[in-house]
């Protein structure tokens, strides 16, 4: 029983999103809620979502999380960023770092200069041998960043890639040593109040119930409750995002322990690497109308570096969201709400950001409507900006080698997106967001990535010499270079400060 002024909250599912997000309520909320979560070891988790966003670092850290503890029981590795191989053409390869280009201050972007000398006929190197995150991840380096805003070692941000089938686990020992408590089995019914709509309660296989006052639907792609229940539509993406299933293969690491994510396009979709302490994560995102299951999982083994560790297994999916996340009293976190496909590691950050509103915006004894509409503007606003950057790397090709690339290459793409895409090709400019996942010098590597160039550059940036803007520039790669050569490598970094070995 809860005690009279706390709200029972109910979360339905116990993978990523569903442990998240009872460790974060019971750990940020305890005077507002009691929170209890039903699982079913029967059923499982999905068991994939491997590559993460440097956001992650602020939830863990608002957790009371210890980074390198975390690490060692996840088998963590560091992430810098992403490399995207033959996306604009086949032998391209580019970078999405976490960090900036440049230091990162003044008030005009660093690619305004590069694209001013790119346009006056200077010969440049990639973009990337201005960006530390870039030059560590390209030299297999890796340390914390410094604190210290003036070094250019504190250009640079991170995040991790982990065991996806070691985080829920890690997060529930965490969240039931503050209280969360957790029932296991398999729900057959949900009971709703006949007047509100509201649901009141759930049915287990074996006949118990467990009742509450606020439901946290984190049930995966079943959609338990919030399309299953109360048949909220769903928002079909998937004619800009075709890729409908993936097949998932892990294998021992062959070659080096990256610190980054690697996204390697194939004929139909893309191929995932992502290298954990004890195995390297690997999987082909596919969409099934150019490409069948079985071409996909041959494709993939034959691709992977090393000996598998698994037989592959095949995961389908469909871009989207849930037209509301929040209806009645019910909250969809996670695959429940809505799926967009892992190309630039973006689930865990909507559970996340999802999590984050809701904890803002904690009802009180009633759903207010007002409350629920801003979680769902919030919700739709995170998922409608990362539909159009992940749009953005596909429709931005060159390849025409295969039905799938001239699909995409070809398809009209969201009014929201080809006005950034204008606005960057006219003079660099990119959209201003002021909250949500990806800030400038993400769209500015994926546009300079995908070979969508500027025509012009911001006006401000013609005030410094040539001379002088040339010479800056190439202090500012010796100085990168210095600074990533002086660091360890990635796996030494590891070994030293977060080895699975030390992990309780
Ligand atoms: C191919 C692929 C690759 C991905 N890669 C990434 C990535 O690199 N980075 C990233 O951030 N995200 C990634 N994701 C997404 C990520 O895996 C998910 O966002 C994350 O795991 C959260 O899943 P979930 O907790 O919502 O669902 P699940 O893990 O599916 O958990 C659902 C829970 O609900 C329970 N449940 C369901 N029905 C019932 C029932 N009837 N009774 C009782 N319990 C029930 C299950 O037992 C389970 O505990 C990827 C997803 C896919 C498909």
């Amino acid at each position: 029983m809860a005690e009279p002024d706390l709200q029972r909250v109910v979360v339905v599912g116990g993978g990523t999103s569903g442990w998240m997000t009872a460790a974060a309520l019971v750990r940020l909320l305890p005077h507002r809620c009691q929170v209890h979560l039903v699982e079913s070891e029967a059923i499982g988790i999905v068991g994939v979502g491997e590559a993460t966003l440097p956001h992650i670092r602020a939830f863990n850290e608002r957790l009371g999380i210890a980074e390198a503890e975390f690490m060692a029981a996840t088998r963590a590795t560091f992430k810098l960023g992403i490399e995207f191989r033959d996306w604009a053409r086949i032998g391209d390869s580019y970078i999405h770092p976490f960090g900036t280009f440049g230091r990162g201050s003044g008030d005009v972007q660093f690619h305004h200069y590069y694209a001013r000398l790119l346009h006056a006929g200077v010969q440049m190197p990639p973009i990337e041998a201005f960006s530390m995150a870039c030059t560590l991840a390209r030299t297999n380096r890796f340390a914390l960043p410094s604190n210290d805003g003036r070094q250019i070692t504190s250009t640079f941000g991170y995040a991790y890639q982990f065991d996806a089938v070691a985080f829920a686990p890690y997060l529930r020992r965490f969240a039931e040593q503050l209280g969360a408590g957790r029932t296991e089995g398999r729900i057959v019914d949900v009971r709703r109040d006949g007047e509100s709509g509201d649901v009141s309660a759930l049915v287990l296989e074996d006949g118990r119930t467990v009742e509450g006052d606020l439901f946290v639907d984190c049930s995966g792609f079943a959609s338990l409750l919030i399309g299953k229940t109360l048949g909220e539509p769903f928002q079909d993406w998937s004619r800009w995002l075709p890729a409908d299933r993936a097949v998932a293969m892990p294998c021992r690491t062959a070659t080096a322990v990256t610190p980054y994510t690697s996204a390697i396009a194939m004929p139909a979709g893309w191929r995932w690497r992502i290298p954990l302490q004890h195995r390297t994560g690997n999987g082909y995102v596919f969409a099934s109308d150019f490409v069948s299951d079985q071409q996909a999982m041959d494709a993939l083994r034959g691709a992977v570096e090393g000996v598998a560790l698994a037989e592959p297994r095949v995961l389908r999916f469909k871009a989207g969201r849930r037209e509301r996340s929040w209806v009645n009293n019910v909250i969809a976190v996670g695959l429940s709400g809505g799926f967009l496909e892992p190309l630039e590691s973006t689930s865990i950050y909507l559970v996340q950001q999802a999590i984050t509103a809701l904890i803002e915006l904690f009802p009180e004894r009633h759903v207010s409507d007002v409350d629920r509409d801003e979680f769902n503007r919030i919700v739709d606003m995170e998922y409608d900006r990362v539909r159009d950057f992940l749009i953005l790397h596909y429709h931005a090709t060159q390849r025409d080698d295969s039905e799938f690339w001239n699909y995409v290459r070809t398809m009209p793409i969201p009014d929201s997106l080809a006005e950034k895409m204008d606005l960057f090709r006219r003079r660099g400019r990119v959209v201003k967001y002021r909250e949500g996942a990806f800030l400038d010098a993400s769209w500015v590597s994926v546009y300079l990535g995908q070979r969508v160039l500027p025509a012009g550059h911001d006006p401000r940036a013609e005030t410094p010499s040539a001379d002088s803007l040339i010479a800056g520039m190439k202090a500012l790669e010796a100085e990168i270079r210095a600074a990533a050569v002086a660091m360890p490598d990635h796996l030494a970094y590891l070994d030293r400060y977060c080895p699975m070995s030390a992990a309780a």
